[in-house]
């Protein structure tokens, strides 16, 4: 049933991607303002995957329109939202410009006010748990006749059983407390 829709497109913000989301890895094309590419700049590793996302044009990183910008901060206004950086202004901004050209962008962030931000623009949204849930971990092959592991689909080289697969959590899930709720 795989059926030619239009694909996903997220606007991810620096939560997102220190939380782990990697833009390659997402079904979809995510985008990433350049206030946000910057509070990734202390993060070898996140740059590095931010190089290969927009090379692999998987990921742009987009300056939002002037005018979506000033709304957004008309908003956070409203709702007395005032500890939102520039950097998260920029990426709800970036939300509405794409749902304006027509998308329906889904904004991936594990701050509570841009969420809230996003409810009140009626933005989609997506917390790290969500994504977390469905995608933050790797699949990890193993062999159910001796137990080998793999990182790849295949067959046992040492007994020849077909490999299965499980879900192996990486550690970018392990989050602040949100959804442990209590340490
Ligand atoms: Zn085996």
């Amino acid at each position: 049933m795989e059926s030619r829709k239009r694909a996903e497109k997220y606007v991810l913000d620096s939560s997102a991607l220190i939380g782990g989301i990697n833009p390659a890895d997402l079904r979809g094309e995510s985008y990433i303002s350049p206030l946000v590419e910057r509070e990734t700049h202390r993060n070898p590793m996140i740059q590095a995957r931010i190089r290969c996302a927009v090379e692999e044009r998987k990921l742009v990183i987009r300056q939002p329109s002037r005018r979506s910008l000033e709304k957004v901060k008309e908003k956070a206004q409203k709702l007395g939202e005032t500890i939102l950086s520039a950097a998260d202004l920029e990426t709800v901004a970036l939300g509405l410009d794409l749902k304006e050209e027509g998308d329906e962008p889904i904004l991936i962030s594990d701050d509570y006010s841009v969420e809230n931000l996003c409810e009140s623009l009626k933005l989609r949204y997506d917390s790290l748990i969500t994504m977390g849930i469905g995608r933050l971990f790797k699949w990890i092959y193993y062999c159910p006749g001796c137990g080998v592991e793999s990182l790849s689909h295949g067959i046992c080289r040492v007994c020849g059983t077909p490999f299965k697969r499980k879900p192996k959590p990486t550690r970018e899930i392990r989050h602040r407390g949100k959804i442990m709720g209590r340490e």
